[in-house]
């Protein structure tokens, strides 16, 4: 099964490579300052990423494409219908994954604990690659039980679900890079996908911008469903963060974070 063999060594090669351009990038032409040293930063988002993957492959032993052949067959699939044509089960599937995420940010926003989760994602002070590593462990693998479920209620084309896996792991990367892009191209980009100044936004300080921009990979569900938010009021200064995290403490710290007790 030639996609199964290519499936770790293609989202691999895509998150070294889209990490060390955009890396690149935004230290050749930063969209803004840090404010801090990054070296402790990137070691224990890097940490995190490690253990967030580890626990995922240990706890879950099932990749996207592997539970995608599994159905491939199912009776119950949502898209594997004869009477639909490649193309658009293929274009549906696309879409409808990627709905899938954005839903799966905005419930990690909406439920107490699952804020508290996620929340450690928000509270890097700074905003740069590395900063799409720094996910907690729990949400990590509540992410992928919640995209394999969608998997497996859909059974969508196994190109489809590798081509996911590889654009959702490309704008991670990128949405996270502080990276200057010229406005013409912003503005393009921005009409089909979320982009860095728009996820930015996201990452502000001020609530009623991270309940805005949600999207993983394509803008349009922003759009559709009123969380989009195009930029920030004039004069307002944008700051990364979240108010109950402390920015600079390690990874255990981190992983312990929804866990304490906040007076
Ligand atoms: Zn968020």
């Amino acid at each position: 099964m030639p996609w199964m063999e290519f499936e770790v060594t293609a989202l691999w090669t895509v998150i070294v490579v889209s990490f060390l351009a955009m890396g690149m990038w935004e230290g050749a032409r930063p969209r803004q300052p840090l404010s801090m040293a990054p070296e402790r930063r990137w070691s224990t988002h890097l940490l995190l990423f490690m253990l967030g993957g580890g626990a995922q492959a240990l706890v879950f032993r099932l990749s996207p494409l592997v539970l995608a052949v599994s159905v491939a067959a199912s009776p119950w699939g949502l898209l594997n219908r004869p009477w639909l044509p490649f193309a658009v089960q293929f274009v549906a599937a696309i879409l409808l994954l990627d709905l899938v995420r954005y839903f799966t940010h905005r419930l990690f926003h909406r439920i107490g604990f699952l804020w508290r989760i996620h929340e450690v994602h928000h509270s890097d002070a700074d905003y740069d690659v590395s900063t799409a590593g720094r996910f907690h462990p729990l949400e990590v693998m509540g992410a992928h039980a919640l995209y394999l479920v969608a998997i497996l209620l859909l059974a969508p084309p196994l190109a489809a679900v590798f081509f996911a896996e590889l654009h959702t792991a490309l704008l991670n990367v990128f949405v996270h890079s502080n990276v200057a892009i010229p406005g013409a191209v912003e503005r393009i980009l921005r009409s089909v996908l979320i982009t860095p100044d728009l996820h930015r936004l996201h990452h502000s300080a001020n609530p009623m911008h991270h309940r805005r921009n949600f999207g993983q990979t394509f803008v349009w569900w922003d759009r559709l469903f009123g969380t989009y938010l195009p930029g920030k009021p004039a004069g307002e200064v944008l700051v990364a963060g979240v108010r109950g995290v402390p920015p600079e403490i390690g990874v255990l710290a981190l992983v312990a974070e929804p866990f304490r007790r906040r007076s």
